[in-house]
């Protein structure tokens, strides 16, 4: 420590208390500080303290009585410019930490994240008290005179020419308190503004979560219905509801991607007569600092966001929305590990508000919990209007093969023909990026990888690059191959979505086609644009990868055609089948609109694999129902519980040895199986090397303190890192 001194006692011998402040910093507890005298400091109060040579920001999460007289803590700065954090966020931020086993300050560095880089403190401010004091001293007089409107200690000192010491005392006495923030305006929302007419089943489902929202308290619902079938009519409705409840009522909206956040903005801004905030990593910084405030202040009544907006400052949310709640983008597998959606459901029991979940394809986790009557179920009818479902078609690449070389068999190729002739659109679907997932020499098979990590390159044409998907290491595709010098001996396996489209356009020439995916639509601004130009019938035919399956109407789309179908069953992890389900039916979902009847045309080499038998009997319910089956004799999630820990170092000798002594280590609990230490499926990354072990562990067990404890027997040396992924999703 730099600079220590001595604060037990202000100037006027008043004794300081301690105030507990915890750092958005991976530390087991919060810090010890002095509150300097005057401050009146609150918990959840925003504050800069020091940390070593530097100031940092944190919140104040308690109060110690003074500790003895020798005690020598550092002082709180002073208040950070920004309002305090609600008692909601607070302890949803610390209940987060521990969810995903960490640090009480890891959940809290996402609750903050808003607020920026440390502005000026905000020092305190005073007024003078409404209660006239007596037998003042001109000076004193003078400084009530200058106190009518709010000012600092230094400013009200220099006003009247006073000491320090005499400001001090007037507050200790109570002749000056400390100003509060005038309340500044809300957004208005029009509960009433344009309402739908709901259909019977619509009805029902808002009138049931009406009830939820007037109640006031946690509770969850499932809302189920296909594509179309008004999910987000009804969730208008909801949010109308908590409007209504109270001047004060906050919403949130969670969508798990920013290209659908535009299109729900506009949703909400139809019904209700003004644009609700939005919260994602795609909204510049002053704007997320200007949202945070507006939340914490209850001004932003309604928020549209990603994930991290569940770490907002709300002060009187009374209804959580998670949209498409199956959606795997909703868990963050990187840093901070959470699933949003499950963290939607914990912030709704801190802040007793209800929480809806919605989905066409609800996740298994989900339907179990409404089946098992933890959440309510409300289903909606078929599509609203005339619309009707696709008709799902398999094509058996083993019966119909595409020519070699290629990837769109006769029947899809004949299939888009017909829409075209038509005057109607195609999107041909392929969850893969770029050109070819995979680069090979002919000559002496070498398979070109990333160089600090275990991924094959993916072919970009038209960066001409090759590129680490996992790290965004990139480089030119080189001339000669890198193991054996060859000329023009390296070829590009398997198709990407660029791939594709150079096929489309030799099959259709005349066909204007577009490429949808992160790389030709980065952002929600260029996302919005191809959307938008889709939805006028600029494009014909569009070859898309899974940015694009998700929730837009395109009214002249009334063919899709999945390219391979098995992508995602490869690799087999625990939700392999379930995602690609959910992911097909989404994507054939997008097929027919209004009057025109859709199709979709499903390509795999496993016709009777029990996805693809379920999708083409739209036999939703008979899939989870075998899945759940399969899950249980398993003891896997949503049965029981899976957490992963990966263990990685530079140093591939000291990580093997670490790992074993680690994986010796683990406490003797019942229902606990540890598998592993194995290499990752991913060994290297980064140049780190990686092992795995999972825990499987039945419901009744906290495995969040067995990994406490466990990790706490065995801290490993500085080049060993552990993280820790509570119920994973991803298995690399
Ligand atoms: P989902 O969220 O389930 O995909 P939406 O709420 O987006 O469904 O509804 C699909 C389309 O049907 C939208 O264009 C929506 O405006 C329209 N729609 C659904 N229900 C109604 C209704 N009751 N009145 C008018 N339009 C409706
Ligand atoms: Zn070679």
């Amino acid at each position: 420590m730099t600079s220590t001194m001595d604060v037990d006692m202000d100037p006027l011998g008043n004794t300081c208390r301690i105030a507990q402040v915890l750092l958005p910093l991976p530390l087991p507890e919060a810090y010890d500080y002095a509150e300097p005298p005057g401050l009146e400091l609150a918990i959840g109060d925003i504050v800069v303290a020091p940390l070593g040579p530097r100031t940092i920001v944190g919140v104040v999460s308690g109060f110690k009585p003074p500790a003895g007289s020798n005690r020598r803590l550092r002082p709180i700065i002073g208040l950070f410019d920004a309002p305090r954090l609600p008692p909601g966020a607070l302890t949803f931020a610390r209940w987060a930490s521990d969810y995903a086993a960490g640090a009480p300050g890891a959940g809290l560095a996402l609750a903050l994240r808003g607020l920026g880089a440390p502005r000026p403190v905000l020092r305190p401010r005073f007024v003078r008290s409404r209660e006239t004091a007596s037998n003042l001293t001109p000076a004193r007089l003078k400084v009530l005179e200058a106190a009518a409107s709010p000012m600092t200690r230094a400013e009200l000192a220099r006003a009247s020419g006073v000491s320090a010491g005499v400001i001090a005392d007037m507050i200790r006495v109570g002749a000056l308190v400390p100003a509060k923030a005038e309340d500044p305006p809300r957004e208005t929302f029009d509960a009433d503004h344009s309402p739908s007419t709901l259909n019977e089943s619509q009805a029902a489902a808002a009138e049931a979560i009406g009830q939820m929202v007037a109640a006031g308290k946690f509770s969850v619902a499932l809302l189920d219905g296909v594509t179309g079938s008004g999910k987000t009519e009804v969730y208008l409705e909801a949010a109308a509801t908590a409007l209504r409840l109270r001047p004060t009522s906050q919403v949130l909206v969670l969508l798990p991607e920013i290209a659908l956040t535009e299109a729900a903005i506009r949703r909400f801004q139809d019904r209700f007569g003004a644009a609700p905030a939005q919260w994602h990593s795609g909204v510049a910084s002053p704007r997320r600092r200007e949202t945070w405030e507006a939340v914490a202040e209850g001004r932003a009544r309604i928020v549209v966001g990603a994930r991290s907006a569940l770490f907002l400052p709300f002060v009187d949310l009374r209804l959580i929305i998670v949209d498409e709640e199956h959606d795997g983008s909703y868990k963050q597998d990187e840093g901070f590990v959470y699933h949003a959606r499950d963290l939607a459901v914990a912030r709704g029991k801190i802040e007793r508000s209800p929480v809806v979940l919605a989905s066409a394809t609800p996740s298994l986790e989900t339907l179990w919990n409404a089946r098992s009557g933890r959440y309510r179920h409300l289903r909606l009818a078929d599509r609203h209007g005339p619309a009707i479902l696709p008709d799902v078609g398999l094509i058996d690449l083993r019966v119909s093969p595409p020519e070699n070389g290629r990837w769109l068999s006769p029947p899809l190729v004949a299939a888009v023909q017909d829409t075209l002739d038509r005057g109607e659109q195609a999107l041909l679907f392929l969850n893969r990026r770029g050109y070819a997932p995979l680069v090979i020499c002919r000559s002496c098979g070498e398979r070109m990888k990333a160089p600090d990590t275990d991924s094959w390159l993916v072919e970009h044409r038209y960066t001409r690059r090759l590129v680490c998907h996992l790290t965004g290491f990139s480089m030119p595709r080189p001339e000669l191959c890198p193991a054996c010098a060859s000329r023009d001996s390296l070829v590009s396996v398997g198709p990407g979505v660029e791939r594709v489209e150079e096929e489309a356009r030799l099959l259709f020439p005349d066909a204007r086609i577009a490429v949808f995916s992160s790389d030709t639509a980065p952002d929600a601004r260029s996302a919005r644009a191809m959307i938008e130009a889709m939805e006028r019938g600029d494009y014909d035919i569009m070859v898309a990868t899974q940015s694009a399956a998700k929730g837009h109407n395109f009214p002249k789309l009334t063919l899709v055609g999945v390219v391979d179908a098995d992508v995602g069953l490869r690799g087999g992890d625990l939700r392999a089948a379930e995602r690609t389900f959910q992911l097909l039916t989404q994507v054939a979902g997008r097929a027919g609109r209004a009057d025109r009847p859709g199709r979709a045309l499903i390509q795999t080499w496993s016709p009777d694999h029990a996805v693809m038998q379920a999708i083409a009997s739209q036999d939703r319910d008979g899939f989870l129902t075998t899945e759940l089956a399969e899950r249980e004799v398993l003891g896997l999630p949503p049965f029981g519980r899976l957490a992963a820990v990966i263990l990685s170092s530079h140093r591939p000798d000291v990580l093997e040895d670490f790992a074993r002594a680690f994986a010796a280590a683990a406490p003797n609990a019942p229902d606990v199986t540890i598998f592993g230490p194995a290499d990752a499926p991913l060994a290297v990354v980064r140049g780190r090397r990686r092992k795995r072990i999972l825990v499987r562990a039945a419901r009744s067990v906290d495995i969040q303190t067995f990994l406490h404890v466990w990790r706490s027997r065995r801290p490993p040396p500085n080049s060993v890192r552990i993280d820790v992924d509570v119920d994973p999703y991803s298995f690399l």
